[in-house]
């Protein structure tokens, strides 16, 4: 049996935090933190993913980042002889 390994931070005054502590119902697919019904958060864009809200928001900002492999493919060329 497994419990909800979020963090709840309301306030800046709050930084330290608890965990939530519900019985866990998931696993974030990115660091494997134990995840309750409210906490496992789906990616709109991989709908098979439940993350924890911290890797969600890294998550989303992957998704975000142009695509590099025409430029790993494309070597510079100099016209300039
Ligand atoms: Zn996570
Ligand atoms: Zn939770
Ligand atoms: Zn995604």
């Amino acid at each position: 049996m497994s419990y909800c390994g979020v963090v709840e931070v309301r306030s800046l005054e709050d930084a330290l935090g608890a965990t939530c502590a519900h019985s866990a119902t998931a696993k974030c697919s990115d660091c494997g933190t134990a995840l309750c019904a409210a906490h496992a958060e789906r990616c709109e864009f991989c709908s098979e993913s439940l993350f924890c809200p911290g890797c969600l928001s890294f998550h989303r900002i992957e998704h975000s980042k142009p695509a590099q492999s025409d430029q790993l493919t494309e070597s510079p060329r100099k016209k300039t002889a």
